[in-house]
């Protein structure tokens, strides 16, 4: 969370008492609500605060999966969710995994929704997941985050917005950083910092409803939060993250088993990929040879709910564990099942790889792309496979190809770098360098980039004076950055 330390600094030196704040704001129990429509906090200046949020835990954040399979699937089951939402709060989602013990979710401001692995993993099913991703669009939506400190002037706002991202994205967290520079202050900013119960049973309320819009099971609401409650009284603290942040209360349980009450069960089946995903991340816990052990067993003792999903993860253990012909086996036992899946595709040639066979492995990658021409897991493995076997103009051609549909996927830019790197195209490395760091956030980086593009030897005229342009534009932003901290 380096970046929003700017943003922290200034919060805490700033003649405003953050801690009264908090403490003010929640005397009667409530915060002061003010309107989400209020002019003086703008959608845009929630996304801006959402957006540095999001590159700081790309970059810093340890616990951080950049799993294009995983997030892409967690952002897709929310985006069925967005698309049932009333016409005036629709927005789009992006939903990304944390490696983390606790059970928790969190929402940004923005509409950035981070998930730690153990809510997913301890799921029973994809409404119970959805039921949690539901009530976390509703505080989104809704802008929970924004109303609690909107009575403030807009300049303290961005900076209690960011304390609030970044106390909320750390909760669970304290040895970070942030929570290490912010000491005793951090501990009452986190004590004070949850939602209150009228924004709790609005996020709830609308949850509910956009969970059977959607057409899931809205009975996983109510069975989850409650299995979530009785898990976290093996905390020590007596709660798990989820609900020191969404307190749950008996008044929060009535109201959801009233309004669960009297509707028909409904069977909703699971989507393969919520299988897989878990089987991914499962494998991934504790030793590769846990994760063995563990699916060993779930496929021995028929212990598993999806029998596609056992030879997954078994094959993923294998693989982990350094064993790629093993893990071939149970990709032969997964096409005896005639299941397809974009994910099985990586799989496999994530296998070919390991196994030496990086042309076969590039080949199958080209069909799975051909055939999911919208996964980025498979367009970013198949440019890594391709770097690696030095065949840089193939990964330049798939890299300006997945371009076309993410302008803004910073992984790209620094994909591309790497290509010129290999072709030993100085001026164009330091330019697509440039254009990654700038789409993480990190702007000094983007002109020292620029800056050795212009000592760079191989590039001509016309690609020159763009770079001196782009360069004047970023370095006047750089200035006004500067001049916006030292306010
Ligand atoms: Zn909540």
């Amino acid at each position: 969370m380096k970046k929003l330390l700017p943003f922290l600094v200034f919060a805490l030196f700033t003649p405003f008492p953050v801690g009264t704040f908090w403490a003010e704001a929640r005397a009667d129990g409530l915060p002061n609500l003010g309107e989400a429509s209020q002019a003086d906090f703008s959608p845009q200046m929630e996304r801006k605060v959402g957006e540095e949020a999001m590159n700081d835990i790309r970059l810093h954040e340890p616990t951080y999966i950049d799993d294009p399979e995983i997030n892409g699937y967690l952002t897709r089951l929310v985006g069925r969710l967005a698309a049932n939402l009333d016409k005036g709060s629709q927005q789009s989602f992006e939903v990304f995994a944390l490696r983390d013990p606790m059970l928790n979710a969190f929402a940004m401001p923005g509409g950035y929704i981070g998930v730690h692995t153990a809510l997913i993993l301890a799921a029973q099913s994809e409404s119970e997941l959805a039921s949690v991703l539901a009530h976390e669009v509703s505080h989104v939506t809704q802008h929970h985050l924004a109303r609690m400190v909107s009575n403030q002037q807009q300049s303290q706002m961005a900076a209690l917005l960011a304390l609030a991202v970044g106390v909320l994205a750390a909760r669970s967290r304290p040895d970070l950083a942030m929570g290490a520079m912010l000491g005793g202050q951090a501990a009452a900013v986190q004590n004070q910092l949850s939602y209150s119960r009228d924004f709790e049973r609005e996020a709830d309320r609308i949850g509910i409803q956009l969970l059977e819009k959607s057409g899931f099971d809205i009975r996983g609401m109510g069975a989850f939060f409650v299995r979530m409650d009785k898990f976290g009284r093996i905390y020590e603290n007596g709660a798990p993250g989820y609900l020191r942040t969404h307190p749950l209360t008996t008044e929060r349980i009535a109201d959801m088993e009233n309004r669960i009450q009297g509707r028909p069960y409904k069977q909703v089946v699971d989507s393969l990929a919520f299988h897989l995903v878990r089987a991914k991340l499962r494998s991934q816990e504790g030793s590769s040879q846990d994760a063995v052990t563990e699916f060993s067993s779930q496929l021995k003792e028929h212990k598993y709910v999806s029998e596609a999903a056992a030879h997954y993860g078994m094959a993923r253990a294998w693989l982990r564990d350094g064993k790629p012909d093993q893990a071939e086996k149970e990709v032969d036992n997964l096409s005896r099942l005639k299941i397809a899946s974009p994910m099985i595709e990586t799989l496999l040639a994530e296998i070919q790889v390991k196994r030496g066979e990086v042309p076969a492995a590039i080949k199958s990658l080209r069909a799975a792309r051909s055939q999911y021409p919208d996964e980025l897991g498979i367009g970013l493995l198949l440019i890594d496979t391709l770097l690696d076997a030095g065949r840089f103009q193939e990964a330049l051609r798939v890299i300006v190809e997945e371009q076309q549909s993410r302008p803004t996927d910073a992984r790209l830019y620094l994909l591309m770098a790497r290509t010129y790197a290999g072709l030993n195209q100085q001026f164009r490395q330091h330019r697509a360098l440039a254009e990654g760091y700038l789409l993480q956030g990190v702007l000094h980086s983007a002109v020292e980039q620029l800056e050795l593009a212009q000592k760079a030897p191989d590039g001509d005229f016309y690609e020159q004076s763009q770079v001196d342009a782009r360069l004047r534009t970023l370095r006047a932003r750089l200035a006004d950055e500067k001049l916006e901290r030292r306010q």
